[in-house]
């Protein structure tokens, strides 16, 4: 490791890698600190991915691919059941093979990657980020460069240092809970979401098969409408219902974060990609996709900004992303402000309007936004449960 370096790179998740991988591409000096040991472990992850959003960013590659989706199966409370017949409508990966790639290719295009190496506080001179101190094996240094980016999770001690976004508050965060369930038969291709609002309060249970015998299942919910129930106990009577037998392989609990608005993405010469920066869709807790695409733009816009040396470069970066993803990620938002407020009865009516919609036939494509106006548009009663969200 180098005392000085054009860009540092905070978390060896899909954002941090794929920032990795562009920056260096792009020319520059790299380096990305992971404070575990391996990149991809421990998991953390339903492992779920469009099709769309996988490609945008990294070719499939059969060596971490588990499952081809065709199709989705939606739950409402009553039990009513909408298949969605959605050939490639993406994958289930497997997020331990799938990191080390992305480390792979970052590392073949010229970056340094050290692991096992905790970065913290980033120092401020004039205004203007400079070093930061990385910790590994008893030992701490500080390093320099000319840009920051905070991959560095939901957690993001970086982010949150450089002022780019807040302690999350209990409202604004799903609380998860999954078992990877083994010894049970499943159809590859189909992925089912549950929504139990007495299960899932703001949220909902899923199955992502990884194989014809294993699936990752659990649950999200908003801490704040749950009342103290213990989420494993939820999963449980949950698991017990859906699988006849099964074995429990391995449980994890974790937070995915609700969008915040473009705010949280640049502060000065530090960037802030993935969960560090709250680009998750809301409503379904999908988060990779958009890490994978903000760390692409970071790393390019990194080298450009580099190689120029112009501080406007670097607004190039929100500018961008937020021309491809800022509209989803902001209806997204509004669409599960309204879903938690919502009582089992509006579910159901609203699995009904999407069932017109997308059942019965075979859809290529699904333009998201469209498929909640529709839904608003036909029962405008929903609206009166927005709150007011203004976003900068
Ligand atoms: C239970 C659960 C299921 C999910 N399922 C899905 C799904 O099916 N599909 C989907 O799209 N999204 C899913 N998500 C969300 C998805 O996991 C995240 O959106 C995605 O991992 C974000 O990638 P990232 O690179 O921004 O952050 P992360 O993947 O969290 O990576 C951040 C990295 O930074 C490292 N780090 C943190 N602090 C430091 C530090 N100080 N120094 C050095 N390294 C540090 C961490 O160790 C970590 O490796 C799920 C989340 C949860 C909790």
């Amino acid at each position: 490791m180098k005392s000085e370096y054009d860009v540092v790179i905070v978390g060896g998740g899909p954002a941090g890698l794929t920032a990795a991988r562009t920056a260096a591409q792009a020319g520059v000096d790299v380096l990305l600190v992971e404070t575990h040991k391996e990149v991809g472990r421990p998991l953390l992850c339903a492992e779920g991915i469009s099709g769309e959003g996988l490609s945008r960013v990294v070719d499939p590659d059969e060596d971490w691919i588990c499952c081809r989706l065709s199709g989705a199966k939606l739950v409402s409370p009553n039990g009513t059941s909408l298949y969605i017949d959605h050939p490639d409508a993406g994958f289930v990966i497997d997020r331990t093979k799938f990191e080390p790639h992305l480390a792979r290719m970052a590392v073949d295009a010229g970056a340094d990657i050290v692991t096992n190496c905790r970065a913290d506080d980033p120092v401020c001179d004039n205004g203007r980020y400079g070093s930061i101190s990385l910790h590994s094996q008893g030992s701490s240094r500080y390093v320099q460069f000319k840009v920051l980016i905070a991959a560095d999770g939901v957690e993001s001690v970086i982010a949150r240092k450089a002022g780019l976004v807040k302690n999350l508050l209990p409202s604004q965060l799903a609380s998860c809970a999954q078992y990877r369930i083994e010894d049970i038969d499943i159809d590859c291709g189909t992925p089912e979401m549950y929504f139990d609002c007495e299960l899932a309060p703001g949220g909902y249970v899923w199955v992502f098969p990884k194989s014809s015998h294993s699936a990752n299942v659990g649950l999200g919910f908003v801490p704040t409408l749950a009342d103290g129930l213990n989420p494993f106990d939820m999963l449980n009577r949950f698991v017990s219902r859906r699988f006849e037998s099964y074995r429990i392989a391995s449980r994890t609990m974790g937070i995915v974060p609700h969008f915040e608005g473009r705010r949280t993405i640049l502060k000065g010469n530090v960037m802030a990609i993935g969960d560090a920066a709250r680009l998750v869709d809301s409503l379904t807790g999908a988060g990779i996709a958009t890490a994978l695409y903000s760390g692409q733009l970071a790393g390019e816009v990194s080298g450009k900004y580099i190689r120029s040396g112009k501080n406007s470069v670097l607004r190039d970066y929100p500018r961008a992303f937020m021309s491809v993803f800022g509209r989803k990620l902001r209806m997204y938002a509004l669409a599960h402000q309204i879903f938690r407020r919502m009582k089992p009865g509006e579910i159901d009516a609203v699995l009904e309007i999407a069932a017109e919609m997308l059942g019965g036939r075979t859809i290529r494509s699904i333009d998201s936004i469209k498929v909640i106006r529709r839904i608003l548009m036909r029962k405008p009663g929903l609206l009166r449960m927005t709150p007011r969200i203004v976003w900068k």
